[in-house]
Protein backbone atom coordinates (compact mmCIF):
# COMPACT_ATOMS: atom_id res chain seq x y z
CA UNK A 1 0.00 0.00 0.00
CA UNK A 2 3.07 2.17 1.08
CA UNK A 3 4.54 1.59 -2.72
CA UNK A 4 1.53 2.09 -4.51
CA UNK A 5 0.78 5.28 -2.48
CA UNK A 6 4.28 6.87 -3.06
CA UNK A 7 4.14 5.70 -6.53
CA UNK A 8 0.92 7.33 -7.36
CA UNK A 9 1.84 10.91 -5.57
CA UNK A 10 -0.55 10.42 -2.76
CA UNK A 11 0.96 12.38 0.60
CA UNK A 12 -0.15 13.85 3.31
CA UNK A 13 -2.53 10.62 3.94
CA UNK A 14 -2.91 8.19 6.48
CA UNK A 15 -4.22 4.70 5.80
CA UNK A 16 -5.58 2.38 8.81
CA UNK A 17 -5.90 -1.00 7.76
CA UNK A 18 -8.46 -2.53 10.10
CA UNK A 19 -9.02 -6.08 11.33
CA UNK A 20 -12.27 -8.02 12.20
CA UNK A 21 -11.19 -10.90 14.38
CA UNK A 22 -12.97 -9.70 17.22
CA UNK A 23 -15.49 -7.10 18.31
CA UNK A 24 -12.39 -5.24 20.35
CA UNK A 25 -10.22 -5.31 17.28
CA UNK A 26 -12.88 -3.11 15.84
CA UNK A 27 -13.63 -0.93 18.88
CA UNK A 28 -9.94 -0.20 18.77
CA UNK A 29 -9.54 0.42 14.75
CA UNK A 30 -12.01 3.02 15.16
CA UNK A 31 -10.27 4.84 18.17
CA UNK A 32 -7.54 4.75 16.07
CA UNK A 33 -9.01 6.66 13.55
CA UNK A 34 -10.25 9.29 16.28
CA UNK A 35 -6.68 10.32 17.25
CA UNK A 36 -5.23 10.09 14.00
CA UNK A 37 -7.57 12.63 12.78
CA UNK A 38 -6.71 15.06 16.35
CA UNK A 39 -3.01 14.73 15.71
CA UNK A 40 -3.59 15.53 11.67
CA UNK A 41 -6.56 17.44 10.99
CA UNK A 42 -5.29 17.97 7.75
CA UNK A 43 -4.84 14.54 6.64
CA UNK A 44 -6.83 12.31 4.53
CA UNK A 45 -7.72 9.04 6.44
CA UNK A 46 -8.29 6.13 4.52
CA UNK A 47 -9.19 3.24 6.05
CA UNK A 48 -9.41 -0.14 4.95
CA UNK A 49 -8.89 -4.00 5.97
CA UNK A 50 -11.54 -6.52 6.87
CA UNK A 51 -13.43 -4.31 9.58
CA UNK A 52 -13.72 -1.60 6.48
CA UNK A 53 -14.66 -5.11 4.20
CA UNK A 54 -17.19 -6.45 5.69
CA UNK A 55 -19.05 -2.99 6.61
CA UNK A 56 -17.84 -0.27 4.87
CA UNK A 57 -20.57 2.17 5.74
CA UNK A 58 -19.72 1.75 9.54
CA UNK A 59 -16.66 3.63 8.88
CA UNK A 60 -17.68 6.07 5.64
CA UNK A 61 -19.93 7.77 8.32
CA UNK A 62 -17.39 8.45 10.76
CA UNK A 63 -16.55 12.44 10.15
CA UNK A 64 -13.09 11.38 10.70
CA UNK A 65 -13.03 9.37 7.74
CA UNK A 66 -12.17 10.28 3.97
CA UNK A 67 -12.51 7.09 2.39
CA UNK A 68 -13.35 3.39 3.10
CA UNK A 69 -10.80 0.72 0.42
CA UNK A 70 -11.78 -2.65 0.30
CA UNK A 71 -9.50 -5.58 1.10
CA UNK A 72 -8.63 -6.24 -2.94
CA UNK A 73 -8.52 -2.83 -4.20
CA UNK A 74 -6.20 -2.09 -1.48
CA UNK A 75 -4.00 -4.25 -3.88
CA UNK A 76 -4.56 -2.10 -6.74
CA UNK A 77 -2.69 0.61 -8.23
CA UNK A 78 -5.72 2.22 -9.88
CA UNK A 79 -7.04 2.66 -6.27
CA UNK A 80 -4.32 4.98 -5.28
CA UNK A 81 -3.95 6.60 -8.62
CA UNK A 82 -7.93 7.29 -7.83
CA UNK A 83 -7.40 8.20 -4.31
CA UNK A 84 -5.24 11.34 -5.43
CA UNK A 85 -8.15 12.67 -7.41
CA UNK A 86 -9.64 14.39 -4.74
CA UNK A 87 -13.28 13.96 -6.11
CA UNK A 88 -12.23 10.31 -5.23
CA UNK A 89 -15.49 8.33 -4.04
CA UNK A 90 -15.77 8.29 -0.65
CA UNK A 91 -16.21 4.01 -0.57
CA UNK A 92 -14.71 2.00 -3.14
CA UNK A 93 -15.18 -1.46 -1.85
CA UNK A 94 -15.34 -4.23 -4.09
CA UNK A 95 -17.20 -7.70 -3.12
CA UNK A 96 -14.47 -9.91 -2.11
CA UNK A 97 -16.39 -13.12 -2.92
CA UNK A 98 -16.23 -12.04 -6.09
CA UNK A 99 -12.09 -11.53 -5.95
CA UNK A 100 -10.18 -14.83 -7.37
CA UNK A 101 -7.01 -13.71 -7.81
CA UNK A 102 -4.05 -13.00 -5.47
CA UNK A 103 -2.26 -10.10 -6.27
CA UNK A 104 1.51 -11.06 -6.05
CA UNK A 105 2.58 -10.02 -2.45
CA UNK A 106 4.69 -7.06 -2.67
CA UNK A 107 8.03 -7.87 -1.20
CA UNK A 108 9.50 -4.47 -1.15
CA UNK A 109 9.38 -2.04 1.97
CA UNK A 110 10.73 -5.08 4.98
CA UNK A 111 12.72 -1.77 5.73
CA UNK A 112 15.24 -3.29 8.56
CA UNK A 113 13.08 -5.94 9.50
CA UNK A 114 14.50 -9.25 10.63
CA UNK A 115 12.58 -11.84 8.85
CA UNK A 116 10.32 -11.60 6.05
CA UNK A 117 6.47 -12.65 5.51
CA UNK A 118 5.48 -14.08 2.54
CA UNK A 119 1.95 -14.19 2.04
CA UNK A 120 0.93 -17.38 -0.59
CA UNK A 121 -2.90 -17.47 0.54
CA UNK A 122 -5.33 -15.36 0.86
CA UNK A 123 -8.95 -16.00 1.72
CA UNK A 124 -10.79 -19.09 3.58
CA UNK A 125 -13.68 -21.61 1.73
CA UNK A 126 -14.25 -22.58 5.13
CA UNK A 127 -17.28 -21.32 7.87
CA UNK A 128 -16.25 -21.98 11.16
CA UNK A 129 -19.32 -20.87 13.24
CA UNK A 130 -17.19 -18.19 15.64
CA UNK A 131 -15.38 -16.80 12.21
CA UNK A 132 -15.84 -13.53 9.94
CA UNK A 133 -12.89 -13.62 8.58
CA UNK A 134 -14.18 -15.33 5.28
CA UNK A 135 -16.26 -11.97 4.86
CA UNK A 136 -13.39 -9.77 4.70
CA UNK A 137 -11.00 -12.11 2.67
CA UNK A 138 -13.10 -13.94 0.35
CA UNK A 139 -12.59 -16.83 -0.85
CA UNK A 140 -9.39 -18.90 -0.97
CA UNK A 141 -6.63 -18.30 -3.34
CA UNK A 142 -3.09 -18.89 -4.00
CA UNK A 143 0.28 -17.65 -5.19
CA UNK A 144 1.26 -20.03 -7.71
CA UNK A 145 4.54 -21.91 -6.20
CA UNK A 146 6.81 -20.81 -9.49
CA UNK A 147 5.87 -16.95 -8.23
CA UNK A 148 6.77 -17.77 -4.60
CA UNK A 149 10.09 -19.50 -4.87
CA UNK A 150 10.77 -16.49 -7.25
CA UNK A 151 9.55 -14.31 -4.65
CA UNK A 152 11.48 -15.75 -1.79
CA UNK A 153 15.12 -16.20 -4.00
CA UNK A 154 14.67 -12.89 -4.22
CA UNK A 155 14.53 -11.86 -0.43
CA UNK A 156 17.61 -14.41 0.42
CA UNK A 157 19.51 -12.17 -2.41
CA UNK A 158 18.73 -9.23 -0.56
CA UNK A 159 20.02 -10.85 2.84
CA UNK A 160 16.83 -12.16 4.67
CA UNK A 161 18.06 -14.82 6.61
CA UNK A 162 14.29 -16.67 7.47
CA UNK A 163 11.08 -16.06 5.52
CA UNK A 164 8.09 -16.83 7.05
CA UNK A 165 4.79 -18.22 4.51
CA UNK A 166 1.81 -16.78 5.67
CA UNK A 167 -1.77 -17.09 4.70
CA UNK A 168 -5.51 -16.74 6.19
CA UNK A 169 -6.33 -20.33 5.44
CA UNK A 170 -2.36 -21.42 5.03
CA UNK A 171 -3.12 -25.33 4.67
CA UNK A 172 -5.38 -24.98 1.94
CA UNK A 173 -2.46 -23.69 -0.13
CA UNK A 174 -3.11 -24.70 -3.90
CA UNK A 175 -6.88 -26.05 -3.88
CA UNK A 176 -7.10 -23.50 -6.67
CA UNK A 177 -4.15 -23.74 -8.58
CA UNK A 178 -3.97 -26.08 -11.76
CA UNK A 179 -2.79 -29.39 -10.55
CA UNK A 180 -3.78 -28.78 -6.82
CA UNK A 181 -0.27 -28.18 -5.40
CA UNK A 182 -0.26 -28.71 -1.24
CA UNK A 183 1.64 -26.40 1.26
CA UNK A 184 3.59 -29.43 2.16
CA UNK A 185 4.63 -29.78 -1.68
CA UNK A 186 5.14 -26.19 -1.81
CA UNK A 187 7.56 -26.28 1.28
CA UNK A 188 9.50 -28.57 -0.57
CA UNK A 189 9.79 -26.66 -3.26
CA UNK A 190 11.23 -23.62 -1.69
CA UNK A 191 13.53 -25.48 0.47
CA UNK A 192 14.69 -27.82 -3.27
CA UNK A 193 14.67 -24.44 -5.04
CA UNK A 194 16.29 -21.82 -3.01
CA UNK A 195 19.01 -24.00 -0.98
CA UNK A 196 20.87 -20.28 0.41
CA UNK A 197 17.35 -19.94 2.48
CA UNK A 198 18.45 -20.43 6.05
CA UNK A 199 15.08 -20.69 8.39
CA UNK A 200 11.54 -21.11 6.94
CA UNK A 201 8.63 -21.26 9.12
CA UNK A 202 4.86 -21.70 8.83
CA UNK A 203 2.63 -18.86 9.97
CA UNK A 204 -0.32 -21.06 11.20
CA UNK A 205 -1.27 -24.50 10.14
CA UNK A 206 -4.63 -26.77 10.27
CA UNK A 207 -3.52 -30.10 11.34
CA UNK A 208 -6.28 -32.20 8.99
CA UNK A 209 -4.97 -30.41 6.07
CA UNK A 210 -1.55 -31.63 6.78
CA UNK A 211 -0.19 -34.21 4.20
CA UNK A 212 2.88 -36.63 3.49
CA UNK A 213 4.82 -33.58 1.58
CA UNK A 214 4.52 -31.54 4.51
CA UNK A 215 5.33 -34.72 6.80
CA UNK A 216 8.12 -35.37 4.97
CA UNK A 217 9.56 -31.57 4.83
CA UNK A 218 9.59 -31.83 8.66
CA UNK A 219 11.33 -35.20 8.90
CA UNK A 220 14.25 -34.34 6.25
CA UNK A 221 14.96 -30.41 6.26
CA UNK A 222 15.79 -28.88 9.63
CA UNK A 223 15.89 -25.42 8.00
CA UNK A 224 11.82 -25.70 8.05
CA UNK A 225 12.34 -24.92 11.56
CA UNK A 226 11.17 -26.59 15.12
CA UNK A 227 8.08 -24.98 15.92
CA UNK A 228 4.51 -24.71 14.39
CA UNK A 229 1.29 -22.97 15.44
CA UNK A 230 -2.46 -25.00 15.32
CA UNK A 231 -5.34 -23.69 14.31
CA UNK A 232 -6.95 -26.17 17.16
CA UNK A 233 -9.28 -23.43 19.16
CA UNK A 234 -11.09 -26.36 21.61
CA UNK A 235 -10.23 -29.73 22.55
CA UNK A 236 -13.80 -30.95 23.02
CA UNK A 237 -15.50 -33.16 20.39
CA UNK A 238 -19.06 -31.46 20.81
CA UNK A 239 -17.90 -27.76 20.67
CA UNK A 240 -15.52 -28.76 17.78
CA UNK A 241 -18.73 -29.53 15.97
CA UNK A 242 -20.55 -26.35 17.12
CA UNK A 243 -17.62 -24.50 15.57
CA UNK A 244 -17.82 -26.47 12.49
CA UNK A 245 -14.28 -27.28 12.60
CA UNK A 246 -12.94 -30.37 10.79
CA UNK A 247 -11.21 -32.10 13.55
CA UNK A 248 -11.50 -34.01 16.78
CA UNK A 249 -9.65 -33.63 19.81
CA UNK A 250 -8.02 -37.17 18.65
CA UNK A 251 -6.97 -35.77 15.32
CA UNK A 252 -4.79 -33.26 16.77
CA UNK A 253 -3.50 -35.29 19.31
CA UNK A 254 -2.31 -37.65 16.67
CA UNK A 255 -0.92 -34.87 14.45
CA UNK A 256 1.10 -33.52 17.77
CA UNK A 257 2.33 -37.23 18.48
CA UNK A 258 3.21 -37.84 14.70
CA UNK A 259 5.59 -34.68 14.33
CA UNK A 260 7.09 -35.08 17.65
CA UNK A 261 8.44 -39.13 16.36
CA UNK A 262 9.56 -37.05 13.60
CA UNK A 263 11.39 -33.85 15.14
CA UNK A 264 11.58 -34.58 18.72
CA UNK A 265 12.57 -31.32 19.31
CA UNK A 266 9.09 -29.70 17.88
CA UNK A 267 7.70 -27.34 19.84
CA UNK A 268 4.24 -26.56 19.62
CA UNK A 269 1.63 -23.03 19.48
CA UNK A 270 -1.94 -23.09 19.38
CA UNK A 271 -4.99 -21.00 19.23
CA UNK A 272 -7.80 -21.96 21.79
CA UNK A 273 -10.94 -20.07 22.29
CA UNK A 274 -12.29 -20.02 25.49
CA UNK A 275 -15.94 -20.00 26.49
CA UNK A 276 -17.62 -21.04 22.91
CA UNK A 277 -21.70 -20.67 23.11
CA UNK A 278 -22.79 -23.88 25.57
CA UNK A 279 -19.39 -24.99 26.43
CA UNK A 280 -19.93 -26.76 30.25
CA UNK A 281 -17.73 -27.03 32.67
CA UNK A 282 -16.33 -30.49 32.03
CA UNK A 283 -15.77 -29.21 28.16
CA UNK A 284 -13.34 -26.67 29.05
CA UNK A 285 -11.69 -29.38 31.01
CA UNK A 286 -11.10 -31.33 28.11
CA UNK A 287 -9.55 -28.03 26.26
CA UNK A 288 -7.41 -27.86 29.73
CA UNK A 289 -6.55 -31.33 29.57
CA UNK A 290 -5.49 -31.36 25.76
CA UNK A 291 -2.73 -29.04 26.84
CA UNK A 292 -1.20 -31.41 28.31
CA UNK A 293 -1.86 -34.23 26.21
CA UNK A 294 -0.79 -32.60 22.88
CA UNK A 295 2.22 -30.72 25.04
CA UNK A 296 1.59 -27.29 23.59
CA UNK A 297 4.11 -25.08 24.29
CA UNK A 298 2.74 -20.88 23.40
CA UNK A 299 -0.78 -20.57 23.58
CA UNK A 300 -3.07 -18.21 21.92
CA UNK A 301 -6.07 -17.56 24.15
CA UNK A 302 -8.75 -15.69 23.07
CA UNK A 303 -11.76 -15.35 25.41
CA UNK A 304 -15.00 -15.72 22.86
CA UNK A 305 -16.85 -13.06 21.94
CA UNK A 306 -19.86 -13.33 19.50
CA UNK A 307 -19.28 -11.68 15.79
CA UNK A 308 -22.30 -10.20 14.30
CA UNK A 309 -23.56 -12.45 11.23
CA UNK A 310 -22.06 -15.35 12.37
CA UNK A 311 -23.77 -18.61 13.38
CA UNK A 312 -22.17 -18.81 17.33
CA UNK A 313 -23.76 -15.31 17.87
CA UNK A 314 -27.13 -16.74 17.77
CA UNK A 315 -26.56 -20.04 19.98
CA UNK A 316 -26.93 -19.62 23.39
CA UNK A 317 -23.97 -17.43 25.41
CA UNK A 318 -21.98 -17.87 28.22
CA UNK A 319 -21.82 -15.26 30.96
CA UNK A 320 -19.17 -12.51 30.53
CA UNK A 321 -17.34 -13.68 33.52
CA UNK A 322 -17.54 -17.27 33.30
CA UNK A 323 -15.69 -16.67 29.78
CA UNK A 324 -13.15 -14.05 31.04
CA UNK A 325 -12.64 -16.23 33.81
CA UNK A 326 -11.85 -19.79 31.51
CA UNK A 327 -9.77 -17.62 29.38
CA UNK A 328 -7.93 -16.27 32.53
CA UNK A 329 -7.12 -20.70 33.46
CA UNK A 330 -5.84 -21.34 30.02
CA UNK A 331 -3.20 -18.51 29.77
CA UNK A 332 -2.16 -19.38 33.16
CA UNK A 333 -1.32 -22.52 32.19
CA UNK A 334 -0.09 -21.28 29.13
CA UNK A 335 2.64 -19.18 31.09
CA UNK A 336 3.45 -22.63 32.80
CA UNK A 337 4.45 -24.41 30.04
CA UNK A 338 6.52 -21.27 28.49
CA UNK A 339 8.48 -21.07 31.75
CA UNK A 340 8.66 -25.22 31.74
CA UNK A 341 9.86 -25.00 28.35
CA UNK A 342 12.25 -22.11 28.73
CA UNK A 343 13.70 -24.06 31.56
CA UNK A 344 14.77 -27.04 29.59
CA UNK A 345 16.45 -24.51 26.77
CA UNK A 346 18.80 -23.11 29.72
CA UNK A 347 22.64 -24.39 29.27
CA UNK A 348 22.08 -25.10 25.04
CA UNK A 349 23.42 -23.42 22.45
CA UNK A 350 20.92 -22.28 19.91
CA UNK A 351 20.95 -20.03 16.63
CA UNK A 352 19.32 -16.75 17.36
CA UNK A 353 18.07 -14.71 14.44
CA UNK A 354 18.06 -11.21 15.77
CA UNK A 355 15.17 -8.54 15.70
CA UNK A 356 17.11 -6.07 17.82
CA UNK A 357 20.82 -5.40 18.76
CA UNK A 358 20.24 -7.16 21.77
CA UNK A 359 17.13 -9.53 20.87
CA UNK A 360 16.30 -12.33 18.91
CA UNK A 361 14.54 -15.69 18.60
CA UNK A 362 15.99 -19.27 18.40
CA UNK A 363 14.51 -21.77 15.94
CA UNK A 364 11.60 -22.74 18.48
CA UNK A 365 10.95 -19.13 18.27
CA UNK A 366 11.72 -18.33 22.05
CA UNK A 367 12.57 -14.95 22.58
CA UNK A 368 16.23 -14.49 24.00
CA UNK A 369 17.82 -11.20 25.99
CA UNK A 370 21.11 -11.67 23.98
CA UNK A 371 24.21 -9.88 26.07
CA UNK A 372 28.01 -9.46 24.37
CA UNK A 373 27.08 -7.93 21.05
CA UNK A 374 28.55 -4.56 19.65
CA UNK A 375 25.18 -2.36 20.74
CA UNK A 376 26.11 -0.10 17.99
CA UNK A 377 26.28 -2.51 15.28
CA UNK A 378 23.40 -2.38 12.92
CA UNK A 379 24.50 -5.21 11.40
CA UNK A 380 23.62 -7.63 14.00
CA UNK A 381 19.88 -7.12 13.24
CA UNK A 382 18.63 -9.59 10.65
CA UNK A 383 21.95 -12.12 11.42
CA UNK A 384 21.95 -15.37 12.77
CA UNK A 385 24.04 -15.47 16.08
CA UNK A 386 24.90 -18.55 18.05
CA UNK A 387 23.79 -17.73 21.61
CA UNK A 388 24.71 -19.66 24.62
CA UNK A 389 21.83 -19.58 26.70
CA UNK A 390 22.45 -18.87 30.41
CA UNK A 391 19.22 -18.68 31.96
CA UNK A 392 15.15 -18.03 31.70
CA UNK A 393 13.24 -15.36 33.26
CA UNK A 394 9.33 -14.52 32.87
CA UNK A 395 8.67 -16.67 29.66
CA UNK A 396 12.06 -15.36 28.10
CA UNK A 397 16.12 -16.57 27.47
CA UNK A 398 19.15 -14.73 28.77
CA UNK A 399 22.04 -15.72 26.66
CA UNK A 400 25.07 -14.80 25.49
CA UNK A 401 27.04 -14.92 21.97
CA UNK A 402 29.15 -18.20 21.93
CA UNK A 403 32.49 -17.63 21.39
S1 LIG B 1 -10.61 -21.99 8.80
FE1 LIG B 1 -9.83 -20.17 9.94
S2 LIG B 1 -10.25 -18.37 8.64
FE2 LIG B 1 -11.48 -20.09 7.83
S3 LIG B 1 -13.50 -19.85 8.81
FE3 LIG B 1 -12.31 -21.27 10.09
S4 LIG B 1 -11.26 -19.98 11.67
FE4 LIG B 1 -12.03 -18.61 10.00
Amino acid sequence: MRAHADASGLDDAVIVNTCAVTGEAVRQAKQTIRKIRREKPSARVIVTGCAAQIDPHRFSKMDEVDHVIGNDDKMQRTTFLNLVNTSAEPIMVTDIMTVHETAAPLIDGFGARSRAFVQVQNGCDHRCTFCIIPYGRGPARSVPAGVVVDQITRLVEAGYREVVLTGVDLTSYGVDLPGKATLGQLTQQILRHVPNLERLRLSSIDQVEADQYLYDAIADDDRLMPHFHLSMQAGDDMILKRMKRRHLRSDAIAFCDRVRSLRPDVVFGADLIAGFPTETDEMFENTERLIEECGLTYLHVFPFSPREGTPAARMPQLERRVIKARAERLRARGEARVGKFMESQVGADRQVLMERQDLGRTEHFAEVHVAGIDKLDERTIGSVQQVHVTASRDGHLIGEVAA
